[in-house]
């Protein structure tokens, strides 16, 4: 996968250890999985202490040591940092020994201010690589089996699609494709025997209804896997009733800090064994199953930038279900988006954008919804013919309700989106981030109060 380096799949002392411990660790019991978080969270706070400055002085400042952590609850202690965090103090955040563990630089692709480096370590590149190997073989994925990775992406080869030997996926560039050219790469998905996609909703579903304008039925998938972008229900919809088969989602972020997979019987399942997640109100206190909340979790894998208590940015709803399909993962209810997908009512409280998505799907080829100031927001629609006047005063009726009466709603017939995210669709862009101290008040203080 793209992702990875070939060093790093190379490296067999953890690929092995883990490869059998993730199959087994999914119907463990969450008192042994707690246990086992508990083994992996001693040698990140051992790791933290001696190696890495940022947190030798917090716990100075806050006047614990090291003997203060004797079980997972006592992490609850630590304040929860931010991507502002990193920016600010990364070259604190950063081990003094982080040569030993063959760091590899990534950047966050956000789409506003200013993209945040991070580092990945070997440990961490692993952990990421086997829990979607396990993700993947829940929907019935063998290795060796061939894969496509479909994106908004420029390929290295600077080509539209290329094949990649070693690992068996076909990477194809969503944005060069269209009615002209959608038989050809069908051809190749026939040629490579591609058995499971993976890729972004947008550019997947970009090239469904290019198959299905096309009247090409006969490569469909045997398991999906889509990641990066919210998926949005829409997407899911066209995906699904297209291949007839349920969408596994993911989610992860640069910061490789959480993982959350979709299983054939629709549960959200955290990795414990890659992380710590806490799904946290407002004031800090835990969310209730039934409540959303912030996503703020915990490697328990990387030491070259170790990160404890980081929020993601990211909004889901805590649950206390089990799953049909066996497996121990505790679940999340249901995502509701990232900061950014977020829009402000008139009213100064934030709600989720993506929840209107399903409004925006008649004579709509693509939509965005941009908010940039707290009064008014931008809906930016490329029309199909069935756009009409009627379908147009519709979208303000439904956002005036969820936004408030006096919002000014302002719908644009456009020939493409305006916005493009880097690369990632953003169905929502809320441009409020920075002028808006509301929700950096929240993450910034309410949060650190520890
Ligand atoms: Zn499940």
């Amino acid at each position: 996968m793209r992702e990875f380096r070939l060093s790093d799949i190379l490296s067999p002392r953890g690929i092995i250890y883990w490869r059998r411990k993730l199959w087994e660790s999914q119907y463990y019991t969450p008192e042994r999985l707690r246990e086992l978080q508990w083994k992996l969270l001693t040698r990140i706070l051992d790791h933290c202490w001696v190696h890495v400055p940022y947190y030798r002085k917090a716990f100075a400042r806050l006047g614990l040591e090291r003997s203060d952590f004797r079980s997972l609850d006592d992490l609850s202690r630590l304040p929860v940092i931010d991507k502002f965090t990193v920016l600010d103090q990364r070259e604190e955040l950063k081990a003094d020994n982080i040569v030993r563990f063959r760091p590899r630089e990534m950047f966050t692709s956000g789409t506003t201010g200013t993209p945040v480096g991070f580092y990945w370590d070997v440990d961490s590149t692993v952990l990421e690589l086997i829990s979607q190997w396990r993700h993947f073989s829940w929907s019935g994925y063998r290795l060796g089996d061939a894969f496509l990775d479909i994106r908004s992406m420029v390929l290295r080869s600077g080509r539209d699609h290329q094949w990649n030997r070693k690992c068996r996926g076909l990477e194809l560039s969503s944005d060069l494709m269209d009615s002209t050219n959608v038989g050809r790469f069908a051809e190749l998905l026939r040629r490579y025997r591609i058995r499971l996609w993976r890729g972004h909703p947008s550019a997947m579903s970009h090239f469904i209804r290019l198959l299905q304008a096309a009247g090409i039925a006969s490569i469909k998938p045997k398991i999906i896997i889509t990641v990066a972008e919210t998926l949005l229900d829409g997407e899911r919809h066209l995906i699904e009733s297209w291949a007839r088969i349920p969408v596994g989602d993911s989610y992860g972020q640069v910061e490789h800090v959480a993982l959350i997979c979709q299983c054939p019987k629709g549960g959200h399942h955290i990795c414990s064994e890659y992380g710590i997640v806490e799904i946290l109100n407002e004031d800090g206190s835990p969310a209730r199953p039934g409540e959303e909340g912030r996503i703020v979790a915990t490697s328990l894998h990387n030491r070259a930038l170790p990160l404890l208590r980081y929020d993601t940015g990211d909004f889901a709803v805590a649950s206390d279900q089990t799953c049909r399909c066996g497996r121990t993962l505790p679940l999340i209810s249901s995502f509701t988006g990232r900061t950014d997908d977020r829009l402000m009512t008139t009213a100064g409280r934030w709600i989720s954008g993506l929840r209107f998505s399903h409004c925006l799907t008649k004579g709509v080829r693509r939509a965005q919804i941009v908010q940039k100031d707290r009064d008014g927001v931008d809906v930016y629609v490329v029309p199909t013919p069935d756009w009409d006047a009627e379908t147009e005063e519709s979208v303000r009726r439904e956002l005036r309700k969820r936004l408030g009466e006096s919002m000014d709603i302002r719908v644009h017939r456009v020939a493409g989106i305006p916005f493009d995210g880097g690369r990632k669709f953003k169905f929502v862009v809320s441009l409020l981030d920075s002028k808006e101290p509301v929700d950096r008040r929240f993450s910034r203080e309410a949060l650190r109060k520890a």
